[in-house]
């Protein structure tokens, strides 16, 4: 399906959304209309390779748990009015899939900032809600799980989830947002490149 086609079905769901075709163009996009704010951010590779938490500091207060781990730090960046993460898959049709192991990023995808930022690389979008949540399962979270070094199936074999029981299995909440949340402002920032998982 076209941009055009996607981002008017989001667009049709209660949010904005932009395009870039490049995650630099993305960065300056982000570093020109954020300033003097609190942002937090969600767990994400797409955030690591973008550099945007060194961009975004400049000019901010930005608070994230991969730059400084801990529970107390998820629990700052969830009192933030504006939040930035990624999705581990979206849907043509105008929806958003995330698996969670803490629930930091699904509370606040839900409830909590004024504004919230999706950034979108094109290997994030899937057909419908049923491919979406195969992807959840199948490609983000075995590499996630991987990234955090869990002792689980999908990360020992990297191939697909086993449906684990482990203590350290990382999905443990799914959400799924098929209209922006009432009272926050969401935009969806689509880049034409393959970002994070
Ligand atoms: S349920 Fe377990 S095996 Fe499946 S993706 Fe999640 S952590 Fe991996």
């Amino acid at each position: 399906m076209e941009y055009s086609q996607i981002r008017q079905n989001f667009e049709r769901h209660g949010f904005t959304t932009q395009l870039f075709s490049s995650k630099e163009e993305v960065c300056t996009y982000l570093a020109d209309i954020l300033q003097n704010q609190t942002i937090g951010f969600g767990g994400s590779e797409t955030l690591t390779e973008m550099g945007l938490f060194e961009i975004l500091q400049q000019k901010n207060a930005v608070i994230w748990h991969n730059k400084t781990p801990g529970v107390r730090v998820r629990k700052l960046a969830n009192c933030a009015d504006i939040y930035i993460t990624s999705a581990n898959a979206v849907t043509e049709t105008g929806g958003i899939v995330n698996i969670d192991g803490t629930g930091n990023r699904v509370a606040m995808t839900a409830f909590g900032p004024e504004t919230c930022y999706y950034i979108v690389g094109k290997n994030k979008i899937t057909a419908n809600i049923s491919d979406a949540y195969h992807r959840c399962k199948n490609v983000a979270a075995p590499l996630n799980a991987k990234r955090v070094c869990a002792k689980t199936p999908c990360a020992a074999k990297g191939d697909k989830c086993y449906d684990c029981n482990s203590p350290d299995r990382i999905c443990r909440i799914i959400s799924v947002i098929e209209r922006a949340p009432l009272g926050m402002k969401c935009e969806i920032i689509f880049v034409d490149e393959e970002l994070g998982f």
